[in-house]
């Protein structure tokens, strides 16, 4: 039985939701104590028990500690069966991070799954929808599965209401180098609102565009219908030939829509500015599945705490090491 203190490190639901891939794929249990211990409301969350459910689901396992609110959870894994599974989020807990709790294991099947999330689809602290389907799935699409996420309906804190559909059609992982980012394809700035007056989504556009100097052409807005909402969330996007960054700024009460966009687009000029491969969330959401290769190398900006604790969890299930080293330019080289 692995133990694993919650507490240490980034301290999230990350460390959860890591030990659970990582035990499906292994067949180790584990145990968690100080569950979420570095989050001012500590314990298991709707969304986590969610993410636990899924993985107990997928993988024929059981558990100890399985309840909101919980701070031990032991897990114990059984054999993972590919098929058709529904989990929904009871809030708007976030589809993207129950998704990445059972991908790995389900890209690692024999056969192929389709999976149909229910919850929130554009989450602060979570990844968008738009992240995983463009930034982080063709990632691991190159390592050699084939998982394609749609969008069926958008869900914004607090309502929730969003639905995803994932298949995936397995194959072994096989160790990438991401280094280059190639050439800068394209560019688009999108503010996207439901239930909110239009010129909250103006007022991030034209923070937005005064900030970055792209092209005009590139900058736009999308009202959602009003029953998805009250939901806004800006998307920053910058295409490369061999990634795609995606910067996102969430609509929260009490944040001003320039305060917003200024963070995101400070965020992204960042990333336009260094030549790294990955952004800070893609690099933490890249360890798991290059681990799981046997092997891999990127290049990021600098290592966040998420990274640091998911190369902890990773050594912990696997005794593979993650080495950072920083290079000459500032940037990182991560080597899995
Ligand atoms: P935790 O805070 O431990 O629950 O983990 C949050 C996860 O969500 C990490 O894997 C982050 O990389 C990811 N994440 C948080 N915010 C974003 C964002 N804006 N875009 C993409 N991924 C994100």
């Amino acid at each position: 039985m692995i133990i694993i203190d919650g507490s240490e490190g980034e301290g999230g639901g990350q460390i959860v939701r890591n030990a659970c891939a990582l035990s499906l794929v292994t067949g180790q249990p584990f145990q968690i104590t100080n569950v979420r211990g570095k989050r001012s409301k500590p314990g298991l969350m709707r969304q986590h028990v969610t993410a636990v459910e899924a993985a107990r689901t997928i993988g024929s396992g059981d558990c100890d500690g399985l309840a909101v609110g919980s701070g031990e959870l032991a897990f114990r894994p059984g054999t993972v069966v590919p098929g058709e599974y529904r989990f929904a989020v009871g809030t708007a807990g976030s589809t993207s991070l129950v998704l990445q709790t059972v991908l790995m294991p389900l890209i690692l099947a024999g056969a192929p799954s389709r999976l149909i999330l229910e919850g929130g689809t554009h989450n602060m602290m979570a990844p968008p929808f738009d992240f995983i389907a463009r930034t982080f799935l063709p990632i691991v699409n190159r390592m050699g599965p084939t998982v394609d996420a749609r969008l069926i309906k958008h869900g914004f804190y607090p309502r929730g209401g969003g639905r995803i559909e994932v298949d995936i059609t397995p194959a072994p992982l096989r160790p990438i180098d991401c280094v280059e980012r190639g050439a800068l394809l394209s560019r688009s700035a999108l503010a996207m609102f439901a239930g909110l007056p239009f010129e909250v989504a103006d007022r991030e556009i034209a923070t937005a565009k005064k900030l970055l100097g792209w092209p005009e052409e590139v900058f736009a807005v999308r009202q959602l219908p009003e029953e998805q909402g009250p939901g806004n969330i800006l998307l920053l996007e910058a295409a490369y030939e061999h990634v795609t960054e995606i910067v996102s700024g969430f609509g929260q009460l009490g944040v001003p829509a320039e305060q917003l966009a200024k963070r995101a687009a400070a965020r992204m000029s960042g990333y336009e500015a260094s030549d790294a491969f990955a952004g800070p969330y893609l690099a933490d959401q890249l360890l798991l599945p290059s681990a799981l290769a046997g092997g891999g190398t990127f290049t990021t900006v600098k290592p966040s705490q998420h990274s640091l604790t998911a190369a902890d969890i990773i050594e912990r299930f696997l005794g593979r090491r993650c080495v950072f080293e920083q290079l000459a330019s500032g940037t990182h080289r991560v080597e899995v």
